[in-house]
């Protein structure tokens, strides 16, 4: 499953629309020290999939690299159990999460982060469907189905016209 980030295909939305959390006074009830947080968003990149996920990378302004990287699935548990032919709840649990993804690189604020996902990004329904939309818009640019088929249809309107032009001038 290849994850890339939405700002590559989609900069000026990603930039407008990259939810971002700002952490003021010495460490605060979050556990986070004071600085602006962005959970910039990944999708998967494989061609035909539909996996419904999104990947937070979240960066700090304070330093580089990622501080965490957090794995959510929007969908019924059954939609994953079908999605992966395995009903494993322990699988399915990591699939849905919001959870640390394995393998990631995390550092010692990526629990805290996980928090602010679980308790207060994911409780915003708009921002939840504004991934939604970002998923959406990202699987068209990756499947193409969108332009394939206005392609399409401006071929077959051409064709159209080029044989009634044929047949006035016989
Ligand atoms: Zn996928």
């Amino acid at each position: 499953m290849p994850y890339q980030l939405f700002h590559d295909l989609f900069p000026e939305m990603a930039e407008e629309e990259t939810r971002s959390v700002t952490v003021f006074g010495d460490r605060s009830e979050t556990g986070l020290p004071p600085g602006e947080y962005a959970f910039c968003e990944m999708f998967c990149n494989e061609r035909g999939c539909d996996c419904r996920r999104v990947f937070f990378y979240v960066v700090a302004s304070f330093r580089e690299g990622p501080e965490a990287v957090i794995a959510w699935g929007w969908e019924s548990p059954e939609f994953y159990a079908n999605w992966m032919g395995d009903d494993d709840p322990e699988v399915i649990a990591e699939l849905m999460g919001p959870c640390l993804n394995l393998g990631s690189p995390q550092t010692e604020l990526a629990r805290a982060l996980l928090d602010v996902v679980r308790n207060v990004l994911l409780q915003d329904e708009a921002y939840v469907e504004r991934i939604k939309r970002h998923y959406r818009h990202f699987r068209t640019r990756i499947d193409g189905r969108s332009m394939a088929s206005s392609r399409l249809r401006k071929r077959k309107i051409k064709k159209g016209k080029t044989k009634i032009k044929k047949r006035k001038a016989e």
